[in-house]
């Protein structure tokens, strides 16, 4: 785009805003966005891209949903915020029960958080304080795989994969949690026994000290776009049970049907003892995430000493956002998306062929609604994105991978847009 081209507001961006993972004038192209909708991003200059990203994982309905926005104007000419100490409301109210029906059966109880990397710092204080209230406050550290990705806060930061978190930055402040390696056994094949004899030697070495597993389930998302084993899964499990740690599952990622299952851990009929979701779980309108949890769990930290979960945040439970969660979930659960998602599974797999054979490639490998090209050398991050554009489409790499999640309403030929872009990009790096 040519800077003049630019809305003046463009350089107040430049001048006073950090983005995700961004410095400060760097320079690095940032396309202003006017609206959107459908599955079109529409940038100050009228071009419209096709959207690759469903904004990080959130946005399965597309943009600008007409139910959406009724649900949110219902719900603002009520109220669009009220505390949460000592007041409850009907959105949050039957949101819970909701996310109690759909979650896997234990999970009963559930506390709304503001954002992903929030209902992961509360499922990691919830397993602490269960452990604490059965009279073993030793139990206070975490076990987890490598190229995860729980969030940016300190407590989730911890537990994140220490390259790509950059734990040495942090190394002072950071919780030590003990990291193992990350399963090779892929989605589709059977768990092999290596893969799950480096977590048990661990476990029998830390669980003393372990109060949970955590994992993102079947598939690692920002940490490497990894699709593991169901088997794996289901052994992660039995090794909990066996070794008395808590498993939490974070389907912050996977959560409301981007891996063909509404929840990723039904690939392995397994069920956490807390789990966290977020994301897509507002349509991608809002932030919104929640920690769901067992009533053994919930009744252990409200018997116990203090007695009380110790986390509430100001916006906790904000009606406005609840009120969209429900109309985005009731909006899925009334659409044929298992369908959609396997007739985007089969078009990314058939689409994103042609880069199976380059010799830019190192993999390629599709679920449900996510297809991973990943590369054997990293992207240029200025340059990418812009010849992303020139075509038409919103994809944004990082490091070696390039991937597509679109919302789940796509049609066949702006997927077939999208794969095609993602095709000729790659076949134009240098090899
Ligand atoms: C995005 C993500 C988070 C963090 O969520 P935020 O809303 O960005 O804080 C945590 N876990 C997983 C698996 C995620 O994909």
């Amino acid at each position: 785009m040519n800077p003049t081209d630019q809305p003046d507001w463009v350089a107040l961006d430049r001048q006073h805003i950090w983005h995700p993972y961004s410095s400060i004038g760097s320079g690095q192209p940032v396309f202003p966005v006017v609206s959107a909708s459908g599955v079109r991003i529409r940038l100050a200059d009228d071009r419209e891209l096709i959207d690759g990203m469903s904004s990080w994982w959130s946005t399965i309905h597309g943009y600008n949903h007409p139910v959406l926005n009724q649900a949110i104007l219902n719900q603002i000419s009520k109220m669009s915020h009220v505390m949460f100490g000592g007041l409850t409301h009907e959105p949050a109210a039957r949101l819970a029960g909701k996310l109690v029906e759909l979650t896997p059966e234990p999970l009963q109880t559930v506390f709304f958080a503001d954002s992903g990397s929030v209902a992961v710092e509360v499922a990691l204080k919830m397993a602490i304080q269960y452990w604490h209230s059965l009279g073993k406050p030793q139990k206070q550290h975490f076990v987890t795989i490598r190229y995860g990705y729980h969030g940016d806060t300190f407590g989730a930061m911890s537990v994140c994969d220490p390259v790509t978190g950059m734990h040495s930055l942090f190394s002072s402040v950071l919780a030590r949690q003990a990291f193992v390696d990350a399963p090779i056994s892929r989605f589709r094949e059977p768990c092999n026994p290596a893969d799950l004899a480096v977590l048990e030697e661990t476990l029998a070495r830390v669980s003393e000290t372990t109060a949970a597993v955590i994992i993102e389930p079947i598939v690692q998302g920002a940490g490497g776009m990894r699709f593991y084993s169901a088997d794996y899964l289901k052994a992660v499990r039995q090794l909990c049970d066996r070794y008395g740690v808590l498993l939490i599952l974070d389907e912050i990622a996977t959560g409301f049907g981007r891996t063909g299952k509404l929840f990723a851990c039904e690939h392995a009929g397994i069920a956490p003892d807390i789990m966290c979701v977020g994301k897509a779980l507002t349509g991608g309108y809002m932030t919104l995430a929640a920690t769901l949890t067992t009533q053994e769990i919930s009744r252990a930290i409200s018997s116990g000493d203090p007695g009380l979960f110790m986390h509430g945040p100001t916006f906790m439970g904000n009606p406005l956002a609840c009120a969209t969660a429900l109309a985005s979930i009731d909006l899925l659960l009334d659409s044929p998306w298992q369908t959609r998602v396997a007739g985007i599974e089969a078009q990314l797999e058939s689409g994103l062929a042609p880069c199976r054979g380059m010799p830019q490639v190192r993999d390629v490998r599709v679920l449900g609604g996510i297809g991973v090209v990943e590369l054997k050398e990293p992207v240029d991050m200025w340059a990418i994105p812009q010849s992303f554009v020139e075509r038409g489409v919103w994809v944004r790499p990082f490091g070696r991978l390039i991937y597509l999640m679109p919302p789940f309403i796509i049609g066949a030929l702006d997927l077939a847009t999208l794969t095609g872009a993602v095709a000729d990009v790659v076949a134009n790096l240098p090899e």
